[in-house]
């Protein structure tokens, strides 16, 4: 037994001596030095030695075992830092800063216009964009035979409902949120609706079939066009500034009567005339109207009971605006040398 402790002790340093890696040192560690390894299976068998030969080649496996643990550990930490040093990765030299995301510019006027509104009282409310005909048309005052469908021209979903028509469309306004918002929230409500919206247009600089609206509906008792002007001066004055003025314009929308353009000041040269503002020292920036009655009906409301505020901001224009951007398809384009700028 001497000797087999004497062979396992000259096995394990001459393999030692080979070894080049971490994988061969723990090859050899669960060989010879683990709980069920060589060494420890052997020391096990003493138990059944008569007690002189128990101290004595107990005294020698002992001895043996601290010594191939000891120069097991050096081995090791020489290798480790052997593979330190090798490493590809220099681990003193300082980290890189990892690029920070940021808001799209559309986004940051989004949450402008959420701040100002969540100010007065109005609720964020949000609606699909994958929107049915009805909702998003003939609710809203805009029935299949209505030439205002021409100039809204959108993306049909190939999906028909059971007369046969096509009944999905990619929204083209946020307006059929007003119907949802009704008749989920009844009256009184006020609320506004930023999102995306599609249309199919051939795209240009000023076109692009992708854009987003921001919407804003109140409805209650005596609501009134007063109402509307009021609101609007207020929004223009926290956007663009206190001196901001607003004037309104007669502007057919079918779902409001009566309906209205909206242009303030011109921010860019105080109304002093410029080029981005055609020299008339306005913008056309909000349309809006009283909602009309089938509309209201649409929403689930008593028209005779109740009566109803709508305006719509574009975000993708106040974002052009505000930006001084020339090409609106830049904001989806997923240019990052475009949106890093921001
Ligand atoms: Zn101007």
């Amino acid at each position: 037994m001497k000797n087999k402790f004497q062979k396992i002790r000259a096995e394990f340093l001459e393999k030692l001596k080979t070894v080049s890696d971490v994988g061969g040192l723990r090859e050899l560690e669960l060989q010879y030095l683990s709980r069920k390894g060589e060494l420890s299976s052997l020391m096990h068998e003493l138990k059944d030695l008569s007690v002189d030969m128990k101290k004595e080649l107990g005294a020698l496996a002992n001895n043996i075992k601290n010594e191939l643990e000891t120069t097991f550990n050096e081995v090791k930490d020489q290798l480790d830092k052997l593979s330190v040093k090798n490493a590809l990765v220099d681990i003193t030299v300082p980290g890189v800063e990892p690029v920070h995301g940021h808001l799209n510019p559309i986004t940051i006027i989004q949450r402008e216009m959420e701040d100002i509104f969540s100010s007065l009282g109005f609720t964020i409310f949000d609606g699909p964009e994958l929107e049915s005909d009805y909702f998003n048309f003939t609710a809203l005052n805009i029935p299949p035979f209505h030439p205002a469908r021409d100039m809204q021209d959108t993306f049909y979903v190939d999906s028909k409902n059971q007369d046969g028509d096509l009944d999905l469309v990619m929204r083209t306004h946020t307006s059929p949120v007003q119907i949802r918002a009704m008749r989920k929230l009844g009256a009184p409500l006020k609320v506004v609706v930023p999102g995306r919206c599609f249309r199919n247009e051939a795209t240009d600089a000023r076109h692009e079939h992708t854009f987003y609206q921001f919407e804003g509906l109140v409805v209650g008792e005596n609501i009134n066009f007063a109402n509307l002007k009021s609101l609007l001066e207020l929004v223009g004055k926290k956007l663009f500034g206190p001196n901001t003025k607003l004037r309104m314009r007669p502007k057919f929308y079918p779902f409001v009567e009566p309906g209205n353009n909206g242009e303030y000041t011109c921010f860019l040269c105080n109304g002093q005339g410029c080029r981005v503002c055609k020299n008339t020292g306005w913008l056309e920036i909000v349309g809006g109207g009283l909602v009309h009655p089938d509309v209201l009906r649409a929403g689930g409301l008593d028209p005779e009971k109740y009566s109803g505020l709508a305006f719509g901001f574009g975000l993708t224009r106040l974002a052009m605006l505000k930006y001084g951007v020339t090409d609106v398809r830049l904001f989806n384009s997923g240019d990052l040398k475009f949106l890093e700028q921001f």
